[in-house]
C-alpha cells in the first residue's frame, strides 16, 4: 500500500492539507465535501492511495463501508436527516472526478432539491438471466 504525493485526497487523508474532519482513525479520515450536495455531505477517505474500488486492498473495502455506516448513523442521530445516500463512483464515466477511492455519505432532507437516484429502466427476463450468469461467472 502506498501514498501518492501528487494526490489531493492522500494529502487531505494524511493531514498534510487541512480539512473539516468528522472522524479519523489509523486507516481512514472522514471529511466534509467542499461542494456539498446537502448539509453534512461527507467523504470517507482511506489514508492509502487506492484509485477506485477495483484496486482496494482486501478487507479495506469492508472497513470503509463500515465507517460509512457509522457516519450514516451519526447523521441520523446528529442531523435529524430523513434519509442517507451512500454512493461510491468508479471511473470518469460513472462520475468519479477524484481518482482516490472515496465513499460519499449524503444526508437527505425533505425538499433538499437533490436528485441522486437513477431513472428506473425496463428489464427483459431472458437478458436478465444472461446478465446474471455473465457477472456471476466473472466473479
Ligand atoms: P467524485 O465525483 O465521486 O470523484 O467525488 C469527488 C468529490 O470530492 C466531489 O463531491 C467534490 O466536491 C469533492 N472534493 C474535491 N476536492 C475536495 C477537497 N479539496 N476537499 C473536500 N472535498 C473535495
Ligand atoms: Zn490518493
Amino acid at each position: 500500500m502506498t501514498k501518492d504525493p501528487d494526490c489531493i485526497f492522500c494529502k487531505i487523508a494524511n493531514g498534510d492539507i487541512p480539512s473539516d474532519t468528522v472522524f479519523e482513525n489509523e486507516e481512514f479520515r472522514v471529511i466534509l465535501d467542499l461542494n456539498p450536495a446537502t448539509k453534512g455531505h461527507a467523504l470517507v477517505l482511506p489514508k492509502y492511495h487506492f484509485t477506485n474500488i477495483y484496486d482496494m486492498e482486501s478487507g479495506y473495502t469492508g472497513r470503509a463501508f463500515e465507517t460509512a455506516r457509522s457516519v450514516a448513523l451519526a447523521m441520523k442521530n446528529g442531523l435529524n436527516c430523513e434519509g442517507v445516500n451512500v454512493i461510491q463512483n468508479n471511473e470518469a464515466l460513472a462520475g468519479q472526478s477524484v481518482f482516490h477511492f472515496h465513499i460519499h455519505v449524503i444526508p437527505r432532507y425533505k425538499d433538499d432539491g437533490q436528485q441522486v437516484l437513477w431513472k428506473p429502466g425496463k428489464s427483459d427476463p431472458e437478458e436478465q438471466k444472461k446478465l446474471a450468469e455473465t457477472i456471476g461467472n466473472a466473479m
